[in-house]
């Protein structure tokens, strides 16, 4: 089989190339063809060596993923389903605004942590994400909107990695896929407009601080650990007081001087006043120092196996005006592609559940216990 050169970033690219005989030099240039130029021929790659270009052609290849199906909304959110092989396929949504483009890319086919509110959640999980999968997904959508287009210049400004899967359960294949982003050579992304979206994974946020430390935004869903283990099962494992540990060390690395919470606002769940009140006491506390941070409200996109409704828009108002009124800046999410179901948490590919996450889920989650 050929060697998917998406699966690298630029130190993986030099050492393949050279392990071919090329220069370091002829990999940036290989580089910038793929991810500046979006081209996959290799016979097109015109200053590149004739001998390398037969190399390359024999040995290696520029594997897109085949897209199953594209849906564009109204508002002009597009969003992909993408084949992963194996009866699985992912979702890829770009959400275009007046002054950037930000396209929500998947790390996992499915997920293994299992929000009850997630509809990724609810298919369970099959397996994680190649780097070659996570970056096909930013390769085909800039290639394809900048011919659409009909543009030279870069239509996606920012990554969120708010797909399907929980990205740093997928770390090694996150970390070079970041790279890439960020690489001049390539895609050339600001840190601040790359953005790593977790439920909690406490040690791994530690070390993408070491690592790749990009714009981090945590989903917390719950102001006290009884109601968050059961919303965010990965609660169990790293509570409330771990996370918030985690974010106040991540800080000292992070491009932003703040961290993002996201907050899924659940009717008679966890969006009363006493709810607002406790987040308050988390990142304000009354003794000690005060944590950074923006909360972002995601109003629920209800799906039947849930059980669970959307809070009504003036529960979602008071809820914020807590926040507000503590000095927290806050924001409520726009939905955007509802008519597509691209919204937050309704990401659904197809997932073969291979470890039942889904049944296992339904038989020991009950939110309103
Ligand atoms: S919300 Fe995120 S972590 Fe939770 S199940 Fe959905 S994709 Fe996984």
């Amino acid at each position: 089989m050929k060697t998917n050169l998406l699966d690298f970033d630029l130190d993986g690219l030099v050492a393949w190339c050279q392990a071919q005989g090329e220069k370091k030099f002829r990999a940036v240039q290989l580089f910038r063809w793929i991810h500046q130029k979006g081209v996959a021929d290799f016979s097109a790659m015109t200053d590149l060596a004739q001998s390398m270009r037969q190399t390359l052609q024999a040995h290696a290849e520029i594997r897109a993923l085949p897209v199953i199906t594209r849906h564009d909304s109204t508002d002009g959110t597009i969003k992909w389903m993408f084949d992963v092989g194996q009866g699985n396929a992912i979702e890829t949504v770009f959400i275009p605004e007046t002054d950037r483009g930000t396209l929500c890319v998947s790390s996992q086919a499915g997920c293994a942590v299992g929000c009850p509110f997630c509809s990724t959640g609810a298919q369970g999980f099959s397996r994680n994400l190649t780097t070659a999968e996570i970056l096909a997904q930013l390769w085909f959508a800039e290639t394809t909107l900048r011919r659409e287009f009909a543009t030279q210049d870069r239509v996606i400004s920012n990554v969120v990695m708010m797909g399907m899967g929980e990205p740093l359960q997928n770390y090694s294949a996150l970390i070079p896929a970041l790279k890439t982003m960020l690489d001049d050579h390539a895609y050339g992304m600001s840190r601040r407009r790359v953005t790593v979206s977790t439920s909690g994974v406490v040690p791994m946020i530690e070390r993408l601080s070491q690592d790749c430390p990009v714009a981090l935004a945590v989903s917390l869903h719950a102001p006290n650990d009884a109601l968050r283990d059961r919303l965010v099962p990965l609660n169990l494992k790293y509570p409330l007081a771990e996370l918030l540990q985690a974010c106040r060390d991540y800080l000292a690395f992070a491009p932003r001087d703040f961290i993002t919470f996201e907050y899924c606002m659940l009717d008679g769940v966890n969006d009363t006043d006493a709810h607002a009140m406790a987040l308050v006491e988390w990142v304000r506390p009354a003794r000690g120092e005060p944590l950074p941070c923006k909360f972002n409200l995601i109003p629920f996109n209800p799906f039947p196996a849930s059980g669970l409704l959307r809070s009504p828009p003036e529960r979602v108002k008071a809820f914020a005006a807590v926040l507000s009124g503590a000095g927290i800046v806050t924001t409520v999410r726009k939905t955007r592609g509802d008519d597509i179901a691209a919204a937050c948490g309704q990401l659904a590919g197809d997932v073969q559940d291979r470890t039942d996450v889904a049944g296992r889920r339904a038989k020991t989650i009950q939110i309103h216990a």
